[in-house]
């Protein structure tokens, strides 16, 4: 059996294939900018501070903060009933990921960790966060 290509796992741009092959080892992962060491998400070509192309995907520690939060009350997915938080989590590593919160209240300023939420399809899992209590 050969690895799934990005289309395989529902990644619509070869630039986004890493990350979605990471997670599909629940892997959280962040490209890094060898030249200036900035980490950015979502993935780009180039980096958004020095524009050198040379970057690197690097393991992210899973860890941040909510930057803010809503609660979801209309189903958008079939696999993800509402209702449900969504969140901006500004990761440790520093960039902001939109996402959704896994099993309970979140509120701005809460320390979070990544987790992974299943999709149907054979689509790989998605990176949710879960409040640290
Ligand atoms: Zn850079």
């Amino acid at each position: 059996m050969t690895d799934p290509s990005f289309s395989d796992l529902g990644a619509a741009d070869p630039t986004t294939e890493p990350f979605w092959q990471a997670c599909a080892e629940r892997r959280l992962v962040l490209q890094r900018c060898n030249a200036c060491g900035t980490f950015q998400h979502y993935p780009r070509p180039f980096c958004l501070t020095c524009q050198s192309d040379d970057t690197a995907w690097t393991p992210a520690g899973g860890a941040g903060t909510v930057y803010s939060v809503a609660t979801m009350r209309l189903p958008v997915v079939d696999d993800l009933p509402p209702p449900y938080q969504i969140a901006l989590v500004d990761l440790d590593e520093g960039p902001r990921l939109l996402t959704t919160i896994d099993g309970g209240a979140a509120r701005i300023g809460d320390r979070v960790t990544v987790g992974w939420r299943e999709r149907a399809g054979g689509l790989p899992p998605v990176p949710v966060f879960r409040v640290e209590r």
